[in-house]
């Protein structure tokens, strides 16, 4: 009777182990609250914002001037990027943001093309190949070095006429910024504008227009004729707009989308050796970033990355006041500086973004973790059809 009582005693233990097994494979994420556990699924939908020249210190500007709280401070994940490009230990943005767009270190003025001037599919472009929506948005023109990176392959930076070309002609379901006058006032005569209606963009050159628009077209709004307002001289919130607009809009793509925003002017307030400046843009990008979590947040397939290319003007805080929102900045240099920039992650492969990387491994987590593969090989960036 004893051997038949711990036979049964023995049963009971190992199915209470198949019971808990079987809780464990329902609930699978019942304990993950404080143990970071690899994500459950790829992410359908990648919102990338670049905050161009935002290091440590214009993200603590920008919270101290928004009275200690910034959107940013929602995030859990979080880690550093080296910066350097191929040929300077200081990136410039075209070398930073193309680290992002094709994983590679490329020289500074690169533009979508690897060291060796070769023309790389962009993580956009991949995305694009594989069904998603793509999209684009910027504070400076959209030819701009940070946004164009993302679907343009040129040699240098300041070939935005070309750039122009490349945006008519790439797979963006939608674009946002400014550089209408590198469509319409082009060295070559060409009207891109009308070129772009031709291959089926809706083409708008105000925010009215641009909330008018059918539902499910491509559409181009070039909101300004070169770069927008400063934030100091009066710009109003059409970036976290024109972002929570076109997340509406990209979200009805089945396949998911990938977005990339920029704060474009935080750079150029160091530039400045304005911290007004610097601060001003930084709250403005915060916002954006805000409509990208708000979204991710209830969708549960969308992964928000806020980055930088670079830091900006050495910042540095020498006092402040929280109440006030005032802010003591101090500057280095009026160029870009070569430490290290935050990455912040939220949603699923939230994880891989912790610690210190490179910059390119940005490219390669969310290649990775959309399930993305290249499907044109490296080619000269001549080869790309310009006519
Ligand atoms: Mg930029
Ligand atoms: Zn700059």
């Amino acid at each position: 009777m004893k051997t038949v009582h711990a036979v049964f005693a023995l049963l009971a233990v190992l199915m209470m182990g198949c019971n808990s097994q079987k809780e464990m494979l329902v609930h699978p994420t019942a304990s993950s609250a404080a143990i970071p556990i690899p994500a459950p699924k790829p992410p359908k939908n990648v919102i990338l914002l670049i905050g161009d020249g935002m290091g440590t210190s214009q993200i603590y500007g920008g919270m101290i001037a928004n009275h200690n709280v910034l959107a940013l401070e929602r995030f859990k994940h979080i880690g550093f990027i080296k910066t350097y490009s191929f040929d300077n230990i200081i990136t410039d943005s075209g070398a930073g943001a193309t680290a992002f767009s094709i994983g590679q270190k490329a020289y500074n003025n690169a533009i979508g093309v690897s060291a060796d001037t070769l023309a790389h599919e962009t993580v956009l472009e991949s995305a694009a190949k594989a069904g998603k929506a793509t999209g684009l948005i910027a504070t400076s023109s959209i030819t701009h070095a940070t946004p164009a990176s993302f679907v343009a392959h040129v040699p240098h930076r300041e070939m935005h006429d070309d750039i122009a070309w490349e945006i008519v002609n790439s797979p963006l379901q939608l674009f946002i910024g400014g550089g209408r006058q590198y469509f319409n006032k082009r060295e070559d005569g060409r009207d891109l504008i009308a070129e772009a209606q031709q291959r089926g963009y809706f083409m708008v050159d105000n925010e009215k227009a641009m909330n008018e628009l059918p539902a499910h077209v491509r559409f181009g709004a070039l909101l300004w004729e070169d770069a927008a307002p400063k934030k100091t001289d009066g710009r109003d919130d059409i970036l976290p707009r024109a972002t929570s607009f076109a997340l509406d809009r990209l979200s009805q793509n089945e396949k998911g989308f990938f977005l990339m925003v920029e704060g474009s002017q935080i750079d150029w307030g160091g530039h400045a050796n304005d911290a007004d400046y610097i601060v001003q843009e930084m709250i403005d990008f915060d916002k954006a970033v805000a409509m990208a979590l708000d979204f991710a947040e209830k969708d549960g397939e969308t992964l928000v990355i806020v980055t930088a290319d670079h830091e900006t003007g050495g910042f540095a805080i020498n006092g402040g006041d929280f109440k006030t929102g005032a802010v003591k900045g101090a500057f280095t240099t009026k160029k870009h500086t070569a430490v290290m920039v935050p990455v912040f992650a939220f949603g699923p492969g939230a994880e891989y973004f912790m610690g210190i990387q490179e910059n390119t491994d940005l490219y390669a987590h969310m290649m990775h973790l959309m399930e993305l593969k290249v499907s044109r090989a490296p080619q000269s960036w001549r080869a790309i059809k310009r006519n």
